[in-house]
C-alpha cells in the first residue's frame, strides 16, 4: 500500500519525508494511457505532490505545475493533508529514451517554470513560482525548497518501469534540515548523496521504506507518521455545473441551442460527466437571478 512516512534523524536536527507511490502512479497509467516517459516524469511529479502534501495540515492543499517546454507540455499534481493525490499531463503519447534508460530531461524540457499553489486556508492563497534549472525534478524541487521556502534540502526520486508499461517501483525521498541542524548534519548527508542518487535502486532493493530510512541513518531516526497515500479525484457534478456556470449566458445559450447537451471530461480523472438540455437550462436561469 502507498504511504508516506514522516521521520526526524540526526537526533531531532533532519526531517525525513519518504514515500512509496507506486500505485498512485499505476492509477495514472492506466487513466491516462500515459507512455514510458511521461510515467517517469509524471510518477516523480506525484511523488513530490504527495509528499508536499503530507508536509500541510487538515484540510490544506496544493497544486503543482510544472512546464519545461518539452514534448509532455504541463504536469499537473493535486495534493492534500490527507494523503489523497491527482495529476494530469498534456501530452501522455511521449516516449524518449537514451542510453537504454528514460529520458526524463526531453521528455519535461528545462526551459520553464515550476508553479506551486498552496491553500492554506487563509484569506489568499500561497503562490511562488521558480525557473526549471535542470530538467531533473529532484534537483529542481531541491532549487524550489531552497528558494521559495527557504529550507536546504535533498531530493531524490526514483521509477523504474517494466515491459508492460506498468511501475514496479516508485518512490522518493526528500530530507531537510531543521534550523537547529548541524554542520555535521551536512557532512553526514552529503556522505549519503551516492546512495541517494539511484532511489529506484534502494526501492527496488529494500522491503520498507523503514528499511531505507536504517540503511541511511542507521538506528538515528524515529518514525513520527505514517499516511496512506491514493490516486483520488474529488471532481463532481456540482463542481463542474459551477464551472458552466462561469462559462456566461451567452456560451450556455449556444451550448443549448446547437449541442442540447454538455458533455464534460474531467482532467484528472477522465470521469465523464453529462448535463442534459434541461440541466443546462436549469444553470442558464440561474444566471439572471
Ligand atoms: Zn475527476
Amino acid at each position: 500500500m502507498d504511504q508516506v512516512i514522516k521521520a526526524l534523524a540526526c537526533q531531532g536536527r533532519v526531517r525525513v519525508y519518504i514515500a512509496d507511490t507506486k500505485d498512485i502512479i499505476n492509477d495514472a497509467i492506466v487513466i491516462h494511457d500515459l507512455w514510458p516517459s511521461t510515467a517517469s516524469v509524471m510518477g516523480k511529479a506525484l511523488t513530490i505532490g504527495a509528499i508536499m502534501g503530507a508536509m500541510m495540515k487538515g484540510d490544506q492543499a496544493l497544486t503543482i505545475k510544472i512546464n519545461g517546454n518539452g514534448p509532455i507540455g504541463n504536469v499537473i499534481v493535486d495534493a492534500n493533508a490527507q494523503g489523497e493525490v491527482r495529476g494530469y499531463v498534456d501530452y501522455p503519447h511521449v516516449h524518449v529514451s537514451r542510453a537504454g534508460a528514460l529520458d526524463d530531461v526531453s521528455t519535461l524540457g528545462y526551459n520553464g517554470y515550476i508553479d506551486v499553489i498552496k491553500d492554506l486556508k487563509l484569506k489568499d492563497l500561497f503562490i511562488s513560482n521558480v525557473p526549471l534549472q535542470t530538467g531533473h525534478l529532484a534537483r529542481d524541487f531541491t532549487y524550489y525548497f531552497l528558494k521559495s521556502e527557504q529550507t536546504p534540502s535533498m531530493t531524490a526520486m526514483g521509477i523504474l518501469m517494466k515491459e508492460d508499461n506498468a511501475a514496479e517501483v516508485c518512490g522518493g525521498i526528500i530530507i531537510q534540515l531543521l534550523p537547529n541542524a548541524l554542520e555535521e548534519d551536512i557532512v553526514f548527508l552529503e556522505s549519503k548523496a551516492k546512495i541517494l542518487e539511484s532511489m529506484s535502486k534502494l526501492l527496488k532493493e529494500n522491503a520498507t521504506l523503514e528499511d531505507i530510512l536504517k540503511l541511511i541513518f542507521g538506528s538515528d531516526f524515529v518514525i513520527l507518521e505514517s499516511l496512506p497515500l491514493k490516486f483520488h479525484c474529488s471532481c463532481s457534478k456540482e463542481h463542474f455545473e459551477s464551472g458552466l456556470a462561469t462559462l456566461g449566458a451567452k456560451e450556455l445559450d449556444a451550448m443549448i441551442t446547437e449541442d442540447g447537451q454538455a458533455e464534460i471530461i474531467c482532467h484528472y480523472c477522465h470521469k465523464q460527466y453529462l448535463f442534459s438540455k434541461e440541466e443546462l437550462e436549469t444553470i442558464r436561469k440561474g444566471l439572471k437571478k
